[in-house]
């Protein structure tokens, strides 16, 4: 499959590594639109959010607070940030793997 979320997490390409645990990945988004800008991936090949099932939902809960705990870490909790997962054409998804992006370090537009 050309997926090249797949290909990070199977470490076929290099990326700035955050997090890791068997079930996710995060690393850092290689265009960054913040001080903080990291990606939060499922290891299983998931579309997008519309494409995930009963089976994801524990796994769903555990990259939520995962992401909490990594703006935590960070530093950025007090002052804020912002969670997006982009879905389908019109919410402007360009990778076809489901991935939350964790935005943070300044003052966020809309
Ligand atoms: P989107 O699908 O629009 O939610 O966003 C995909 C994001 O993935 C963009 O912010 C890209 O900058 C980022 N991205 C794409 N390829 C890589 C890569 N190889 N390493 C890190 N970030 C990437």
């Amino acid at each position: 499959m050309d997926c090249i979320f797949c290909k990070i997490i199977k470490k076929e390409i290099p990326a700035d590594i955050v997090y890791e645990d068997d079930q996710i990945l995060a690393f850092k988004d290689r265009a960054p639109s913040a001080p903080v800008h990291i990606l939060f991936v499922p290891k299983k090949h998931i579309q997008s959010l519309v494409h995930a099932d009963k089976g994801d939902e524990s796994m769903l809960g555990h990259l939520l607070l995962s992401i909490a705990e990594t703006a935590k870490k960070l530093g950025i909790d007090e002052r804020g940030f912002r969670v997006v997962t982009n879905n389908g054409k019109d919410g402007g998804q360009i990778v076809h793997h489901l991935h939350f992006h964790l935005l943070g370090g300044k003052k966020l537009g809309w």
